[in-house]
């Protein structure tokens, strides 16, 4: 048995076997050999095993992404019988007398920066792909296991740390709690862990090395504590605390259908954020009434290559459909920054959070940037679609954000597609739109309020540095009267206005918001019944 403490950034109680996943970069080391026939005898066996393996993740991809999604994984194949690619590294081989492992992987550099250099943008692209099946094939070498292929069951993911794009890739199903050595409570991975109602721990000083997949870990999100192989009575007590909680949340349910207005009358939307399709269930099992923030960006996430207008349009309608006439507010593009994306192509910065990110990149990529709202032009002719850029600082930039989309509205007219034109908001998430929100006011049709970069802009406290979470204080007075200013400043100019930051579901300040006079808040799906909860005895007025 071993107890030990963390920060939990969602709540809960769970117990299940153990996952450990560990992703220390892949440590190749050259080595002489002295039968070439047998080592390139074993790399081909190791290219065949790659080839298995893909076909089966194309045929579990069409399944849950459709035939456009599990693409990739053919054209992985398809790269395993490239003969310059195989040439390349049977001769490395013979020539130096060095092991395949090697060879795979120097290769794969080579390949990948040569595919890097180019000018065309898919032969750009496939420079994550060769990569991709290297570190595939020198896996199969080591006799490694694929990190995807360890969560058969439903376990708890124990891992230094997490990216964005690994959490998404994961099949939630099989997720039943995270326990990390670093992270931060702000950071896009724990609230991705909020999203999908997992409990998480971070800051949990754990041996990895220690750990086995298959040991049992106790995850208690609410004391903040993990305890592997806990003991028998350990285990009875956590079992009846589970079933404690399972009673909690069904008597939230007596919630569902019953409105979100005070006990003076007044009324306020609760919507959920989202991440992907897929979460649209949660949105709906726990009755939110629209949906607050789509992160379209992890439509990117996990992936080698951007997602097409077709992919992007069918994943928009799906959404747009199943919330049946609901609003649904998707957010464009906001990569850069803790969302990290190779064929980007975006180079290291010192300050990430401060740099090339999010509007930034759609005004200076028009071509990433159309692709996307034509999509959702194009979706918001199947239900009631508002969409949102992130990361506004200025009125010229909603300016140019208007000459991009005139420009597509013109396009689509040309060719005769069938589009409409949704509400159009910003996040106000940066001091600069706060002091001028009067004006922004009078461009867009709504405001919805990003407290999480907020925060982290108006406090000068970088929302993923795990050394100064303790200043990360997002009840700081100088962040409620930013709020209470673009209230003010969207209703004077007859707007909406919400909140869609990690604030937004803060109960401690539900009252704050309806008295300040926030129409909308959108939260991770499991808050929503607690917000409703909430809300309905409140006065809105004194
Ligand atoms: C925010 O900044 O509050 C927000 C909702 O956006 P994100 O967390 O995705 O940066
Ligand atoms: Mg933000």
């Amino acid at each position: 048995m071993q107890k030990l403490q963390g920060k939990a950034v969602c709540r809960g109680i769970v117990m299940g076997p153990v996952s450990v996943l560990r992703k220390e970069e892949q440590q190749v080391k050259r080595r002489r050999i002295t039968d070439a026939d047998a080592e390139i005898l074993r790399f081909t066996e190791s290219v065949e095993q790659s080839k298995l393996q893909l076909v089966e993740l194309y045929d579990k991809a069409v399944m849950q992404a459709g035939e456009s999604g599990a693409a990739i994984f053919e054209v992985h194949r398809m790269m395993l019988e490239d003969e310059d690619y195989l040439d390349a590294i049977h001769s490395m081989i013979r020539t130096e007398m060095v092991n395949a492992e090697y060879a795979a992987a120097v290769t794969g550099d080579n390949f990948s920066e040569m595919f890097a250099g180019m000018d065309d943008a898919y032969m750009k692209a496939r420079a994550a792909d060769v990569k991709d099946i290297s570190e595939r094939l020198v896996r199969n070498l080591k006799g490694e296991i694929e990190t995807g292929l360890l969560y058969r069951e439903p376990s708890v993911i124990v891992a230094d740390d997490l990216s964005p794009s690994e959490t998404i890739q994961m099949e939630k199903e099989n997720i039943l709690g995270f326990v990390t050595v670093h992270g931060s409570t702000n950071s896009h991975t724990a609230i991705l862990a909020r999203m999908m109602n997992i409990p998480a721990l971070i800051g949990v000083q754990v041996d990895l090395e220690q750990l086995h997949t298959g040991m049992t870990a106790l995850v208690d999100a609410f004391s903040e504590e993990v305890i592997f192989e806990p003991s028998e009575e350990m285990r009875k007590k956590a079992e009846e605390k589970i079933r404690g909680e399972q009673e909690k949340l069904l008597m939230l349910q007596s919630l569902k259908g019953q409105q979100n207005i005070t006990s003076d009358g007044h009324k306020i939307d609760i919507y959920a954020n989202i991440g992907s399709v897929s979460d649209v269930g949660y949105v709906l099992e726990n009755d939110a009434g629209g949906i607050g923030l789509f992160r379209s960006e992890f439509l990117y996430l996990g992936r080698n290559d951007f997602p097409t207008e077709e992919e992007q349009f069918l994943a928009y309608r799906q959404v747009l459909q199943t919330m049946a006439g609901k609003k649904v507010v998707i957010r464009t593009l906001d990569i850069g920054a803790d969302k990290k994306v190779d064929y980007f192509g975006l180079e290291n910065e010192a300050n990430p959070a401060m740099g090339y990110r999010a509007i930034r990149i759609c005004l200076k990529r028009p071509d990433i940037f159309k692709t996307q709202l034509r999509a959702l032009w194009r979706a918001a002719v199947y239900g009631n679609l508002s969409v949102m850029y992130p990361m506004i600082t200025s009125v010229e930039e909603v300016e140019n954000i208007r000459a991009v989309t005139e420009e597509i509205k013109g396009d689509l007219d040309r060719e005769g597609i069938p589009y409409q034109v949704p509400e159009q908001g910003i996040m106000i998430e940066t001091p600069a739109a706060v002091m001028v929100s009067d004006e922004l006011a009078e461009l867009v049709d709504f405001f919805s309020i990003g407290t999480n970069d907020l925060t982290q802009y108006t406090l000068a406290i970088d929302r993923q540095n795990e050394q100064i979470e303790e200043f990360y204080n997002p009840h700081h007075k100088g962040i409620l009267r930013m709020i209470r200013m673009v209230v003010d400043n969207a209703h004077k100019a007859g707007k909406w206005v919400g909140i869609c930051g990690e604030l937004g579901a803060d109960t401690e300040l539900t009252e704050t918001f309806i008295r300040m006079g926030v129409d909308e808040l959108s939260v991770a799906p499991a808050m929503v019944l607690k917000v409703r909860k909430k809300v309905r005895p409140c006065k809105a007025l004194d």
